[in-house]
């Protein structure tokens, strides 16, 4: 596949990852919880961090949320960002109690003097920063000279801060510029990228449910890291969080650009389908949606084009009636009952992982 080098961005650190510079491209995602249930944020996160979640983004609406983000961060491994709004003191309390990172938004966070206050802050204990634009909420200034939510507009809403931070000579920060329009979100990170070399956070704002969210976030997504853009990423959906991770990886994987996860390919089925080819997928993609190992899986609705088709695959089922071959790297290993399928192939899967060194890849 012919792909744009990664453009060379600088490196930070968010907690114990890094991103930017030569970084693997890291998938994030955010609670849907609510924060003041801490048992149940904590939960989620360690849900998350199962699925693959390298670094988990946490609301902090009010001053009441900053002792129980805290206890939330102190409970979970992965780095948790704070995820702040309106009020620059939330960002310094939960900085104060070890947040990974803050993300501000620059168009409400109040100004210049409560950036640099945050930004002290960040530096002191040692902490990174996401300078977050949305277009739904860029400075009046800014959109009164464009008149609208466009690339532009939102580029120089990230720049203005960038300054800020530049002013105060501190670079562990990254630049997101969302917007829930898919064109005009590329245009700003290739702008964005065009004039700086800060690492950037992609993603598409409000992109929708599971299908439509996953195809807005996939093509705006893709073309910005087919062109080398995007440094760490989450792609938003209306759904649980952990299928903003399996979407992650299933992008990087297709780009090429992450080796992580298993893979599960299926045929889309037509009239020769023998088994039932949705329901063997789900079931197998749900129960390895914490293996980290690199491996595809396929499970093909019949044995006329079924092995042919998926013989990249590390192992699949290919459907007969009432049964299945099941076939390890395009060779037929033995006859299946269909009631057999997702055990034989995790047990498959198992075998490979052991053959594979390791175990976890990056
Ligand atoms: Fe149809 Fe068989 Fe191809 Fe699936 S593998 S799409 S059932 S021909």
């Amino acid at each position: 596949m012919q792909i744009y080098p990664r453009k060379k961005t600088r490196q930070i650190k968010v907690g114990n990852v890094l991103i930017g510079g030569n970084a693997p491209v890291s998938v994030q995602s955010m609670t849907n919880t609510d924060t003041s249930d801490v048992e149940a944020t904590i939960n989620q996160i360690k849900i998350l961090e199962k699925a693959g979640c390298e670094i988990v983004r946490v609301a902090v609406k009010d001053r009441e949320l900053v002792v129980p983000f805290a206890e939330i961060k102190d409970s979970v491994s992965i780095p948790v960002i704070a995820d702040i709004h309106f009020d620059h003191s939330i960002a310094i309390a939960v900085l104060e109690k070890g947040a990974d990172a803050v993300r501000i938004n620059p168009g409400n966070i109040g100004g210049k003097e409560k950036l640099k206050e945050v930004i002290n802050v960040c530096r002191e204990k040692k902490s990174a920063m996401r300078i977050g634009v949305n277009s739904g909420s860029i400075e009046k200034e800014i959109l009164q000279k464009y008149g609208a939510p466009t690339a532009e507009a939102m580029v120089e809403s990230a720049l203005k801060s960038v300054e800020v931070c530049e002013e105060e000579s501190f670079y562990n920060f990254k630049v997101s510029l969302k917007g829930s329009n898919v064109i005009e979100t590329i245009k700003a990170y290739s702008k964005f990228s065009e004039r700086c070399d800060y690492p950037v956070h992609i993603g598409i704002t409000e992109a929708g449910t599971s299908v439509s969210g996953a195809i807005k976030s996939g093509a705006g997504l893709g073309i910005l890291l087919y062109n080398g853009i995007g440094d760490t990423l989450r792609i938003s959906l209306t759904s649980d969080p952990v299928n903003e991770v399996k979407a992650g990886y299933t992008l990087l994987r297709a780009l090429g650009l992450r080796k992580i996860g298993v893979d599960v390919i299926s045929c889309p089925t037509c009239s020769r389908r023998e088994i039932d080819v949705e329901k063997v997928a789900t079931e197998i993609e749900n129960e390895l949606v914490g293996c980290l190992v690199p491996l595809t899986v396929a499970v093909m609705g019949c044995v006329v084009n079924g092995p042919g088709e998926a013989k990249e695959a590390d192992i699949g089922i290919a459907g007969g009636k009432g049964s299945g071959i099941l076939f390890k790297r395009g060779v037929k290993i033995k006859k299946v009952r269909e009631t057999d399928f997702v055990k034989e192939l995790l047990a498959g899967v198992k075998e490979l992982i052991e053959e594979k060194e390791g175990g976890k890849s990056v």
